[in-house]
């Protein structure tokens, strides 16, 4: 589960950071809310968490232009007791849930696993798209009465694909959504999984591919319809 912290406040925002490594959540930290969107905005964010008080744009406003511009991702707004005014805003506005400054680390923890809950597609964990079941815990790909092992780069990408299906998502959202901001990933590495998780489909005689399209990114597509 890979999440975005947005927090100016320098002290809390590594305590959080901190917290939530150890419960291993794979946490991306931007101080700024024009950055905190832009990185929102990519869209490889299972959950964020936001400040309302923030340098260049407020949380309410990130919270309002990810939405309008179809981030589905869960959101959960810090808040000072101050903001509990603008509850109301922060709820218009496509936020989640909230939480008011200072609050426990296992409220935190619970209200984000509640979130992440939510968004889980189907109770086993499996998804679907065309011929091809994926069951994320036992990191397998299926289709029909085929079925093989998945790396875990190859299911995080057959992941990312399915539930953006419908969406071209760009050879950098995949680089980002699989190793991360952290990495020097060179985009072509990207390929390389892109492949191995063709070969795979191909393996278990999917119609499914993954569409390059040119000079945007790749799609899943159903080789049937
Ligand atoms: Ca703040």
């Amino acid at each position: 589960m890979r999440l975005l912290l947005v927090e100016d406040e320098q002290r809390m925002a590594q305590a959080l950071c901190e917290i939530l490594r150890q419960e291993r959540y794979q946490v991306d930290h931007q101080a700024d809310g024009q950055d905190g969107l832009d990185a929102l905005l990519t869209g490889i964010y299972d959950l964020a968490i936001l400040d309302v008080m923030l340098p260049r744009k407020d949380g309410f406003a990130i919270a309002k232009e990810a939405r309008a511009a179809g981030i589905q991702t869960p959101i959960l707004m810090l808040t000072a007791k101050s903001d509990l005014d603008d509850e109301v805003t922060g709820l218009d506005c496509g936020a989640d849930d909230y939480l008011t400054k200072p609050f426990l680390t296992k409220e935190l923890l619970a209200r984000l696993r509640a979130l992440l809950r939510r968004r889980i597609p189907t109770p086993d964990g499996a998804l679907t798209f065309g011929d091809i079941t994926l069951n994320k815990a036992a990191s397998t790909l299926l289709c029909g009465e085929n079925s093989v092992r998945l790396s875990e780069k190859e299911l995080r990408i057959l992941e990312y694909l399915i539930v953006n299906q419908g969406h071209i998502l760009t050879r950098e959202q995949l680089a980002l959504k699989i190793w991360g901001y952290d990495s020097d990933t060179e985009y072509n590495n990207v390929e390389v999984y892109l492949s191995f998780t063709r070969k795979k489909l191909h393996f278990v005689r999917s119609a499914v591919e993954i569409k390059a399209v040119r000079g945007v990114g790749y799609e899943l597509r159903c080789g049937h319809v």
